[in-house]
């Protein structure tokens, strides 16, 4: 594995612009999807940006792939993406609302973590650190897929 000091900002750069582009080109949220955003935690949720693609983005440079690869970002058999605000998932993803309420929650991390910076530093150590499957982050999503981060969804079991 390449060291991480070398990868991350060059992961981060094409991060930024990816976000910046989907951004651009994405749509607000609707109403029902604001509510997913709101029961992942999202705090801006009217600065999140929605684009539906035929597939979620790669960078075409072969050695930023390789780096990617390297510190275990799974890259293909991706249904969805959250850089910052910019979320993009595949047309006509089965399990949307879990695809949405996993990937806001990412955007709840970006948010409660200072930025995409930040985030990516952490979120790429504890992967490498983990594994994709078992970075606490991505464990902290998945629970998110069923709506059961909020607060409110906390309710008692009768
Ligand atoms: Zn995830």
């Amino acid at each position: 594995m390449q060291a991480l000091e070398k990868v991350l900002p060059v992961i981060l750069a094409w991060s930024a612009n990816r976000e910046q582009e989907i951004l651009e080109s994405g749509e607000p949220l609707t109403p029902a999807q604001q509510q997913l955003a709101a029961e992942s935690g999202v705090l801006n949720i009217e600065r999140v940006r929605l684009l539906i693609v035929d597939r979620v983005s790669l960078p075409q440079d072969p050695e930023l792939l390789q780096m990617a690869r390297s510190v275990g970002l799974p890259l293909n058999n991706t249904a969805g993406r959250a850089l910052g605000y910019g979320v993009e998932i595949v047309a006509g993803s089965c399990h949307e609302d879990r695809l949405l309420r996993h990937e806001f929650r990412h955007v709840h991390q970006f948010e409660a973590n200072g930025g995409l910076a930040v985030f990516l530093k952490i979120y790429l150590r504890s992967i490498v650190e983990y594994g994709y499957a078992d970075c606490s982050w991505e464990q902290d999503a998945r629970r998110a897929e069923y709506g059961v981060n909020n607060e409110h969804h906390l309710r008692p079991v009768k």
